[in-house]
């Protein structure tokens, strides 16, 4: 699979905490493995919340674990055109229309549905609106509203949602920015990624990038949800440890070989090896060994581990 391409997608939001850099780890064994091309892709349209400081927190945390990118980083902010070329073709093909809904309505619309006890979605107001272009448009994907979106995930096995489930999602907002799941498909398609690999609270996303997919007449690629890393209470992992940078862990006197092996295994197993060099992970690493079960911090196992280098 000497094609084969993964990406790491972190939104510049945050710190890379441990969750991404295990999200980064896997994609990056992947490729090394299949002698793939790894992508580093910052996806920074939500301008508010991205910072600079992130950015550069994400890239020193990589490249102090070692896991090195072969194209990037791209970053969203600079694709707006190929974002507008898509959004041109969605709408050619009938795919996706203008709306131009106040946002104050719409919150009210949604206020209304949740006292009726329904679940908030867009009604469809515009969608045979025929509207055109404006300074107050978004752009909306025109959802299919029945049959079922379906895919094997590589981690997870066959995984189905009723698109009448979906509703007509924004895929360009109307200052011009597209939303992650029209970003991510157009980004994925372009840059030929071949293999999705990402932690699972991205399921729910899934069907909405397929049915674009599928609106654009493009193929799809392999979607792996890995699971999510829990705190030893098997709760979400807490502020101590779930926010904290990897870079956290080098000024704790973690090396980058204990953080890689340790990653590793949160989630991925191989027998009842606990050591492994990095040639050793890229060697045996492969999506069918990771679980489904979320990977359980545990500090005590990280300090043992940091012994054996
Ligand atoms: N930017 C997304 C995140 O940080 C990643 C999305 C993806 O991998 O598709 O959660
Ligand atoms: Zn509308």
């Amino acid at each position: 699979m000497a094609s084969l391409r993964t990406r790491f997608s972190p939104s510049p939001t945050g710190f890379l905490h441990l969750g991404g850099a295990r999200t980064a780890l896997f994609n990056w064994l992947f490729a090394r493995h299949y002698n793939g091309t790894f992508i580093l892709r910052i996806e920074d349209t939500d301008v508010e919340r991205s910072q600079k400081i992130y950015e550069d927190d994400i890239i020193a945390g990589l490249t102090w674990l070692g896991l090195d990118w072969d194209e990037g980083p791209y970053r969203q902010t600079e694709r707006l055109e190929t974002y507008r070329f898509y959004t041109q073709e969605l709408i050619a093909r009938g795919a996706a229309y203008y709306c131009n809904c106040p946002k104050e309505e719409l919150e009210q619309r949604r206020q209304a549905a949740l006292a009726r006890g329904e679940k908030p979605r867009y009604d469809g107001h515009c969608r045979d609106l025929g509207l055109k272009a404006g300074s107050d448009t978004a752009v909306r994907f025109r959802s299919p509203t029945d049959g079922i979106t379906h895919w094997d995930d590589l981690t997870k096995g066959a995984i189905a949602f009723d698109n009448a489930e979906l509703d007509d999602l924004v895929l360009v907002r109307a200052d011009g920015v597209p939303t992650y799941n029209f970003a991510v498909v157009v980004d994925d398609l372009t840059m030929n990624i071949t293999h999705v690999i990402r932690g699972d609270d991205h399921i729910s996303n899934t069907p909405r990038q397929i049915l674009i997919y599928q609106a654009l007449g493009a193929p799809l690629p392999q979607f792996a949800h890995i699971p999510m890393i829990l705190g030893p209470d098997r709760a979400k992992l807490s502020k101590r440890h779930g926010a904290l940078s990897v870079l956290a862990y080098r000024d704790m006197g973690y090396l980058p070989d204990t953080m890689v092996n340790f990653l590793a295994r949160l989630g991925w197993s191989h027998g009842d090896q606990e050591i492994f060099s990095r040639e050793e992970l890229i060697r045996s690493f492969s999506l069918d060994h990771v679980g489904k079960a979320p990977g359980i911090f545990d500090t005590e196992k990280l300090a043992w581990l940091n012994g054996h280098y």
